[in-house]
């Protein structure tokens, strides 16, 4: 098939996609073919699958209730306040958005936040915007090590004409190398340091950084887009507290709000710049219905953060163990092999991290593939890694013993080769004692283990 123009887009897809268009005798035909997608995504990824995705997170039914809420369709753009608004109409969406500003900063125990983000990766853009010019040297960790594109130069920090070095990372330890960083640094005097990993399996030395930038007034950016719901539950670190200047965030990670984006920061003198850098500079409307959600997802992180976050984390450390008792090498096993929702398998030995996910997602088993310490940054397709997540399992009420009949369900297909088809009709069976979605309001805490 010849393309016209070019996409960046799989065209036999979009060709696809035509074709059933094209075969439409109406407009109502097409929108049903629409829909009958969304159908067969929710049967199969909401009900069929084990989703091991480690950025991805079952919202409570208030809060996907409220995705679809009236307020989503009127407009709001600017700061809080009749004054402060283009539009009238705003006295309700001003409580709204109040009560959302007021429960994050509950959350995460900060003087001051933002809720307008449309996306994580937004937050990071408006943290370059406020704190750097074009030019400035910053330091972010390389992806092989976990950095995400965000903070590296073909993101947000790169369009914003920022030079970008790598903060020394060790492989085996999986930490920040500080000794290096303690040489390194002061060559580069970077203005913003930021910190915080797609793949987070441990913290970082916030503190002991934030002191050696300090000198030549660089600061610390703590993009906690991963951690974002251990940190307001009071696991993982605390980065505000440690001397991170400004934490961003993805409210749908561990988080479990609607995906989008979170800001805080303590020091009253960041507030002009970085309110400035979401509006006027990256966002406008911004989503009312999904300000509500992220306000209730707030709330229920209070109520049930604690209890949420801890067991995702024994299940994801317990989900790495029962994968390396079973011949799968994890990353940081001698570590007990993660802080995080996160835990990451070495499998370039059965056949690469792309190949271990197609194969997994055959036996409904959701995976991604991911760059490891080993990998060379230009192997991004093709990685040695795969990387597991608990969120979602954690939310349908699974603990300890269902990680060890997941991790039997992979190693049978990684490992022992057997057909990805077999375990599938296992999977799914499995997943029917596993629909309700705990650790919020509606439903309360998973119940007890038998
Ligand atoms: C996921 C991620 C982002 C992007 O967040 P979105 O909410 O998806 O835009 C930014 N930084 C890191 C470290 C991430 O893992």
């Amino acid at each position: 098939m010849t393309e016209e123009y070019p996409e960046v887009h799989d065209p036999a897809l979009l060709a696809q996609a035509r074709q059933i268009l094209d075969a439409c005798s109406s407009a109502k035909e097409m929108q049903e073919a629409v829909l009958a997608a969304v159908a067969r995504n929710e049967q199969w990824r909401g009900r069929e699958c084990i989703n091991l995705l480690a950025p991805e997170a079952p919202t409570s039914p208030t809060v996907r209730a409220l995705l679809s809420a009236e307020v989503g369709i009127r407009a709001a753009e600017g700061h809080i306040g009749a004054m402060n608004r283009w539009f009238a109409g705003t006295r309700h969406i001003d409580e709204i958005e109040a009560l959302c500003i007021e429960l994050l900063k509950k959350a995460f125990r900060a003087r001051y936040a933002d809720h307008r983000l449309v996306a994580g990766m937004i937050g990071n853009m408006a943290v370059y915007s406020a704190l750097t010019e074009p030019g400035d040297l910053i330091m972010s960790v390389a992806q092989p090590f976990g950095g995400h594109s965000s903070n590296r130069s073909d993101g947000p920090a790169g369009v914003r004409g920022l030079k970008v070095v790598d903060v020394p990372f060790d492989p085996v330890e999986l930490e920040v190398d500080l000794d290096l960083f303690r040489k390194v640094a002061p060559l580069v005097r970077p203005k913003l340091v930021a910190l915080g990993l797609s793949m987070t399996l441990f913290p970082f030395p916030i503190r002991a950084m934030s002191e050696i930038i300090a000198e030549w007034g660089g600061r610390i950016f703590f993009d906690g887009a991963h951690q974002l719901g251990l940190i307001a539950a009071g696991l993982f670190q605390d980065p505000l507290r440690e001397g991170a200047a400004v934490m961003t965030g993805s409210a749908g990670k561990t988080f479990a709000g609607p995906q989008s984006g979170i800001m805080v920061w303590d020091d009253p003198a960041l507030t002009r710049p970085l309110a400035h850098a979401v509006f006027p500079v990256l966002v406008a409307t911004h989503q009312v219905n999904r300000v509500a959600a992220l306000a209730v997802s707030a709330a229920e992180m209070l109520a049930f953060g604690q209890a949420f976050m801890t067991q995702i984390v024994e299940n994801a450390r317990a989900l790495g163990a029962a994968l390396d008792r079973r011949g799968i090498p994890m990353l940081g096993a001698h570590k007990g092999y993660t802080a995080t929702q996160q835990v990451v398998a070495r499998v370039r030995a059965f056949g690469g991290g792309l190949e271990v996910a197609r194969m997994l997602e055959r036996a409904n088993i959701i995976t991604n593939k991911n760059l490891v310490p080993e990998d060379r940054p230009e192997d991004w397709d093709r990685p040695g890694g795969l990387r597991l997540g608990t969120i979602e399992v954690t939310r349908l009420g699974m603990r300890q013993r269902e990680m060890e009949q997941i991790a039997d369900w992979i190693a049978r297909v990684v490992v022992e080769g057997e057909a990805p088809e077999t375990v599938r009709d296992e999977v799914i069976e499995f997943r029917r004692s596993f629909q309700t979605l705990y650790y919020c309001f509606d439903t309360g805490l998973p119940p007890p283990e038998d």
